[in-house]
């Protein structure tokens, strides 16, 4: 007699709808039978520039270790993190991705009848990891698009294990000031965890954005996390890390595979970190994509979400889905967030000048009929 398989996972596990990610450029090549040379992917808030050549040289004087386990304490990549942020090796925890790090987090502090707060129109995977642990989601309506602390300072109880928060949030690029995180932090109670998710500081040029690492001394129960996927380029070898008192990365280091992060992923990031040059020009050319894109929806009477992060949602109405469509016809994959409740919208990374100029034409066409 055939079982009823999904009856057997577990309730949490049930409730999870899978991740979607941005479209992958073969595929999309394979289904409508065109070079992937010529595919533009907008999709994945990815770096545009490719991996820096110091650290493609970096791994490929690795290669020849590969039969052996990756080291995993990850010594060298905490000891140049701990440098770089005036922190200590204790503090640092490496994840696959900083995702791996926000589960470990959810694992960590949070279980059935928990509550783990986050807002609205924040990144998919806080709900997920919060279901995959059995914890109730408490979702703070957002505030003109961004995190509305005050009110998720309120929705805070003694059920709250966990805050997350995305600063810039991912898909919309919305911010908060130092100002606005200090008066939320005051408001926490110390035996929550707060999650301060940085994955796009790198690109934030602002004197009144804050730093998590600036607060780690006076809020032990905040943990700042950051990745190597975007602004170092590196998002396919999967690499993120926390910052947090030693307390907390105790308790994820017993939670964690013993070897999270692979080899090669160790290497590259060691590298990059030190790769002023390619972070310095990667960031310029967010800056000019961004205003480039920008500029463009303008000039198509296109409304859009301002953003300090590598991306931007452009607002397209009933037609979002649609013109998603023909735009993976024309070669263009960008990012539907219909899933993130904003069904209005397509989010769009910045890319090259030229990649940015295909797509401004195209809905050009699209959206002039
Ligand atoms: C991309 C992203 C991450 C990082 O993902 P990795 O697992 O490090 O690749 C984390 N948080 C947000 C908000 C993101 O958009």
């Amino acid at each position: 007699m055939a079982c009823d398989v999904e009856a057997l996972a577990r309730l949490g596990v049930r409730s999870i709808q899978p991740y979607q990610p941005g479209k992958p450029i073969d595929e999309l090549a394979r289904e409508n039978e065109i070079d992937p040379a010529s595919i533009v992917k907008l999709a994945s808030n990815e770096n545009p520039l490719g991996p820096s050549p110091r650290v493609i040289k970096a791994i490929e004087s690795t290669v020849t270790e590969l039969s052996r386990y990756p080291d995993g304490n990850g010594f060298i990549l905490k000891q140049a993190l701990a440098e770089k942020y005036d922190v200590q090796l204790d503090q640092i925890t490496l994840g696959n991705g900083s995702n791996d790090v926000l589960e470990l987090l959810a694992r960590a502090f949070a279980g059935p009848g928990d509550e783990v707060v986050f807002s609205e129109y924040a990144f998919l995977v806080y709900p997920h990891a919060t279901k995959a642990v059995e914890a109730t989601p408490v979702v703070v309506p957002a505030d003109n698009w961004g995190h509305d602390l005050d009110a998720m300072a309120q929705a805070v109880t003694d059920k709250t294990k966990i805050v997350f928060i995305a600063n810039p949030n991912n898909p919309t690029g919305t911010w908060f000031s130092k100002a606005a995180l200090e008066n939320f932090l005051a408001k926490i109670p110390s035996q929550v965890i707060v999650v301060l998710d940085e994955a796009y500081i790198e690109y934030v040029d602002d004197p009144d954005f804050p730093n998590g690492v600036d607060y780690l001394s006076r809020y032990s129960n905040v943990v700042v996390t950051r990745t190597f996927s975007k602004a170092y380029g590196l998002a396919g070898l999967r690499v993120g890390y926390s910052i947090s008192s030693p307390q907390i990365t105790n308790i994820l280091n017993r939670l964690r595979q013993a070897f999270n992060v692979n080899s090669l992923a160790l290497i590259a990031a060691s590298t990059a970190l030190s790769d002023h040059q390619y972070l310095a020009e990667s960031i310029v050319i967010n800056q000019q994509g961004m205003q480039q894109l920008m500029a463009g929806f303008d000039e198509l009477h296109l409304n859009y979400i301002h953003s300090k992060g590598n991306f931007i949602a452009v607002e397209l109405g009933g037609q979002s889905q649609s013109i998603y469509q023909q735009l993976l016809s024309n070669g263009v994959i960008v990012r539907p967030v219909a899933n993130y409740n904003m069904p209005n919208h397509l989010r769009v990374s910045i890319g090259l000048e030229h990649e940015n100029q295909r797509l401004l034409t195209v809905l050009k066409q699209l959206t002039a009929g």
